[in-house]
């Protein structure tokens, strides 16, 4: 079908402005490009967004993610409760300090990670219980943070996808031992590549800066083994500029999720839970019928859409033989479907989207 009001409406759209270009070249200029006064800063005022006393910069959230499992002291023998249905970065980062990844199940409505599936996981190797956020909506951390206490355990939130997320007002990254972020172009703010650790401990903080420089606070006076997972200046001067923007586009995505609710009749929207604080990194419908039709046909209509994320991990390769038995997972991967939510979209776009999500035939 020929697209009569505009162009392709993309399922996402990172945004690279002239301030955030200003904000590089002077970077460059001032020749202190590596993990200097911009990611220091950087740190400081993204602390506001996690609700940490402390942030620590890295090169990626995957590296936030490894190198708050190593600062936790996770490593072989240990066991990382983890959800299947998510990005494979969740899963290697355990796999990459040789701890086992133990793949527990979600919530249908939440996508998020089934507090009872974990209880029911977690025996003697168990170290820690790290739930995802997915979509930028929270993982019930109310009833995480009561298991993990019962059981003696630490939780490391992946908040990749969930800058600005809450929980009865708190927000996200601030429930467990660490929170981790990542400033991927496609999330909800970027760093072209990077990601930030947060917490609230002040010595687990020196730790993880150890790690991330080499084991170095002063250099050549090696601590600890670390390695270089350094942001760049760069990196964070465009951080900084993003991170001003980020509340104006999470109200957006926001105003354009309760738009999409009230327009869609045909296929299921995504709920919230009670207390929960969604910040729609993705808008996540569910089509009970031919998915990857429907996302055929929204191409044809001119809409973007995507699948997060067509093979759960305990499906992928590396991680195959672990045992799971996961139906809700599962039936999540068939059905998902993202549709554009993002804070370039004006209302025609928006109108678009409902329209064509509304002509399915599934
Ligand atoms: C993006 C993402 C990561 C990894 O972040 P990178 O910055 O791409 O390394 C980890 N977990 C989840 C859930 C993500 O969406």
């Amino acid at each position: 079908m020929p697209d009569p009001y505009g162009a392709f409406i993309p399922p996402a759209k990172p945004h690279i402005g002239e301030e955030e270009i200003e904000a590089a070249v002077a970077v460059l200029r001032s020749g202190m490009v590596v993990q200097g006064p911009e990611v220091a800063a950087f740190e400081d005022e993204f602390s506001a967004v996690s609700g940490t006393d402390h942030c620590v910069a890295v090169n990626s959230g995957t590296s936030a993610l490894h190198l708050s499992l190593l600062a936790m002291g996770i490593g072989p023998g240990d066991e990382v409760i983890v959800p299947s249905f998510s990005f494979a970065a969740s899963a290697n980062a355990v796999r990459l300090v040789g701890a086992d990844p133990v793949f527990a199940d979600i919530e249908a409505g939440s996508f998020c990670i089934d507090p009872a599936h974990v209880e029911a996981l977690i025996g003697p190797k168990t170290a820690a219980i790290m739930p995802v956020h997915l979509y930028g909506h929270p993982a019930d951390m109310t009833r995480l943070t009561a298991i993990a206490e019962r059981h003696g355990l630490a939780i490391l939130e992946d908040a990749c996808q969930a800058h600005g997320a809450a929980v009865d007002g708190r927000p996200v990254g601030s429930f467990g031992k660490a929170g981790t972020f990542s400033f991927y172009p496609t999330k909800n703010m970027h760093s072209l590549e990077g990601g930030i650790v947060s917490t609230d401990d002040a010595q687990f903080a020196r730790t993880l800066r150890l790690l991330r420089n080499q084991g170095m606070e002063q250099r050549y006076a090696n601590e600890i083994v670390g390695m270089n997972m350094r942001m760049t200046d760069v990196s964070a001067a465009i951080g900084r500029v993003q991170l001003r923007s980020l509340g104006t586009w999470t109200d957006q995505r926001r105003a354009n999720a309760a738009r999409l609710d009230a327009g869609i009749k045909t296929v299921a929207v995504p709920p919230v839970a009670p207390g929960a604080h969604h910040i729609y990194h993705q808008y996540t419908v569910r089509v009970e019928g031919d998915r990857d039709g429907a996302l055929e046909q929204l191409k044809a209509a001119g809409v973007g859409s995507a699948v997060y994320y067509p093979t759960p991990i305990h499906r992928l390769r590396p991680f195959a033989h672990i045992e799971a038995d996961l139906p809700v997972t599962d039936r999540a991967a068939a059905e998902v479907l993202s549709i554009p939510v993002h804070p370039s979209l004006s209302e025609s776009d928006l109108d678009r989207v409902i329209d064509a999500v509304n002509a399915l035939e599934v």
